[in-house]
């Protein structure tokens, strides 16, 4: 239930909504806006409504929200889109924004050359994974916390903000220290526990869909760091199981406007992990910007095929800046600004 404040409600009556929604054991989550206040009373929806707060003092009105997922829906956020800003770029709303590096942070070199090439090409952030959600255990799992010192390093000498993902709780604190954007994988979608943490580092969160998760499920596990007070999350699809085994996983790009059309958050593509081929990359990256994405995630590599990881489907270093540039046209046509 979204409780509507009046325009000018007081502390003391906004204070006085909270402690009845609390009272039903409801969560209140309140969205300060410059007009009018609004509290999602997030719990029993039975409990909610016998509360009678219509005619409450300083209640407007009460919008239900349907929906299973509240704080993420468009409703919630009375249609206005959440535009996140982090180190001076900007995701969402009008604005497209690059994320860009290697899979895995594998050495010094290869990490700085990559995020120098990015930066160069015009990318707004660098990624790199320092702890590795890898299928099988007796893959390369990443340098941990060796890596998130590189990844700062190359973020002193490039200016470039950071996206890492956060693999396990036990990391929160190292991942707070050196990330800019904490990423929950695709894996983590559903680890309800690590959202929460994420939730609480208060860093923006990069929240991957899972391989077999629904939309609705995606935007649920949204709530799950959103009700934690952290209201910088976007979204990222990338790529769904199907019966398709053509391409490591299926792409759903309809995703996209569908999500557009019931969350406020950003919603970003990851053509790589989608495609596990380099050569869908830029088809689908440009794909991405025409149906509205906010952005992309991509894998870029100087020598793909000496990766530790992704290799396949990492864009060679060097042919980054041509793809760059192609895929923010089709941006530009979407009527998106580069970040
Ligand atoms: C990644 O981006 O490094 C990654 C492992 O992606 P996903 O969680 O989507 O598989
Ligand atoms: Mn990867």
């Amino acid at each position: 239930m979204m409780i509507v404040m009046k325009e000018g409600a007081s502390k003391a009556e906004i204070d006085a909504v909270i402690k009845r929604v609390e009272s039903v054991g409801a969560h209140a989550h309140i969205s300060a806006g410059e007009l009018v206040t609004v509290i999602g009373a997030i719990g029993d929806r039975e409990h909610v409504a016998n509360l009678g707060l219509e005619g409450a003092p300083g209640v407007d009105h009460l919008v239900p929200i349907l929906k299973p997922y509240k704080l993420a829906s468009l409703q919630y956020r009375r249609e206005q889109r959440t535009v996140l800003e982090i180190d001076g770029r900007r995701i969402g709303g009008e604005h497209f924004a690059t994320i860009a590096g290697p899979c895995t942070v594998e050495s010094r070199e290869v990490l700085l050359d990559t995020a120098r090439t990015v930066r160069d090409a015009g990318a707004q952030f660098l990624r790199g994974g320092a702890y590795k959600p890898r299928t099988s255990p007796y893959s390369f799992q990443g340098l941990g916390e060796a890596g998130l010192r590189l990844l700062a390093e190359a973020k002193a000498e490039t200016g470039l903000p950071i996206v890492t993902e956060l693999l396990d709780s036990q990391h929160a604190d190292v991942i707070h220290e050196h990330a800019d954007v904490v990423q929950i994988g695709a894996r983590n979608m559903q680890n309800y526990a690590l959202l929460e943490v994420a939730g609480k580092l208060g860093l923006p969160v990069l929240l991957k869909r899972g391989l077999s998760s629904s939309l609705e499920e995606l935007l649920m596990a949204a709530d799950y760091v959103l009700k934690e007070g952290n209201e910088r999350v976007m979204l990222c699809e990338r790529g769904i199981r199907t019966f398709e085994t053509a391409t490591r996983f299926t792409l759903d790009l309809s995703a996209v406007p569908w999500l557009k059309l019931h969350t406020h958050l950003p919603v970003i593509v990851d053509p790589s992990h989608a495609t596990g081929d380099r050569r869908l990359v830029e088809p689908l990256a440009r794909a991405a910007a025409a149906v509205g994405a906010d952005g992309i995630i991509v894998e870029v590599h100087g020598d793909p095929e000496a990766a530790l990881c992704d290799g396949p489907h990492s864009l060679y270093a060097h042919d980054f800046g041509d793809f760059a540039r192609r895929v923010a046209a089709h941006a530009e046509l979407d009527g998106k600004r580069i970040a």
